[in-house]
């Protein structure tokens, strides 16, 4: 299998704020657990770029992810609307975020793969 960096995987098929040719400085918490997770061969990198984004399981697991990951996020302070305390309307997560949901519900990781980098 080709090495595959992670915009193949998080940024480009779930992520709304990925911009093409932008640099960022750094990853939102989301896109660098699951990094990780592939990374250490526990996530299948091509068994993962056709989940559908369902807003209904960003909400059913959204204080689960941010007790492990939006917590300590570089974007949750100041740049993330979803994990803010007034969300504006149909405001999607990161793709970090949805991948690691995607996973969730999968039941391709457990919540304690969420705790890896911890
Ligand atoms: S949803 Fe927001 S706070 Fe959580 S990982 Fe993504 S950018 Fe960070």
């Amino acid at each position: 299998m080709a090495k595959k960096d992670f915009k193949d995987y998080i940024c480009r098929p779930y992520c709304t704020f990925f911009k093409e040719g932008h640099k960022e400085e750094m990853a939102c918490r989301g896109a660098q657990i699951a990094e990780f997770l592939v990374h250490h061969k526990r996530v299948n990198p091509e068994k993962i770029l056709n989940f559908t984004k369902d807003s209904q399981i960003w909400e059913k697991q959204k204080a689960r992810l941010e007790k492990h990951v939006c917590r300590r996020c570089p974007f949750k302070a100041e740049d993330c609307d979803f994990q803010s305390s007034v969300p504006p309307d149909d405001t999607e997560p990161c793709g970090g975020f949805i991948l690691l949901v995607c996973l969730m519900e999968s039941n391709m990781i457990d919540e304690s793969a969420l705790e890896i980098l911890a």
